[in-house]
């Protein structure tokens, strides 16, 4: 039996986790969310996630992880590397912050633990896959054996983006009834710009793409 009382969301401010986070109040009876600081360029990321998290009435925990930028370095957290403005073709582009969700549900699992919370969601997905390992469907369900293995626990991950392309997790949010909220609050630009963000950045381009895609299609 699928427990259906409590779920913490990996949270970021962005528009894939406050798709989520909106996703998980209509699926569990409490919701928390857990977010890190891992000195990623933007705190206005962090920023919008407070904000969000108190309209959604989400209790919020931020936790430092600094240690993350220390051992390796991306365009992410380090204002020395550019981001790149083209997908390269056999790589993942610059802004793959390695190992980033493993530790992210790892640490957040830790939590849930600790607090009698079994489900845990995250917004990574597959549909849009940019070349981040950590987001594939079969590293997910992988840890979630790991996770169950490691502390003795019955976790249950929900990833309900993995299969949904950007144009459906708008969708979704229109769905949900924060279409408006996800647009214009959440933070998901590389150059840290909330709701509309840079426009030309990989990450506005996949968003935008979506959104128009979304809009044509209602
Ligand atoms: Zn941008």
């Amino acid at each position: 039996m699928m427990d259906r009382t409590k779920a913490l969301v990996v949270y970021s401010g962005g528009q894939d986790s406050t798709t989520c986070l909106f996703w998980a109040k209509k699926q569990f009876d409490q919701v928390f969310a857990i977010a890190f600081d891992y000195g990623q360029r933007h705190l206005v990321e962090l920023e919008a996630a407070r904000k969000i998290a108190e309209t959604a009435d989400v209790p919020l925990q931020v936790f430092q992880l600094n240690l993350l930028s220390g051992v390796s370095h991306n365009a992410l957290t380090d204002t020395a590397i550019a981001v790149e403005s083209d997908k390269p073709e056999h790589r993942p582009p610059n802004t793959l912050v390695e190992g980033r969700n493993m530790l992210f549900l790892t640490y957040a699992a830790i939590f849930a633990k600790v607090n009698g919370i079994h489900n845990l969601i995250t917004g990574v997905g597959q549909a849009d896959f940019s070349g981040y390992p950590d987001c594939r469907n079969e590293f997910i369900l992988s840890l979630n054996q790991t996770l169950n293995l490691s502390m003795d626990y019955e976790y249950h991950i929900h990833t309900p983006l993995m299969w949904l392309d950007k144009s459906e997790i708008w969708q979704m949010a229109d769905d949900l009834g924060v279409f408006v909220i996800v647009r214009d609050q959440t933070v998901t630009c590389y150059h840290g710009i909330a709701g509309e963000g840079c426009g030309t950045c990989p990450s506005c381009s996949l968003r935008n793409r979506g959104l128009n895609k979304y809009l044509i299609s209602k």
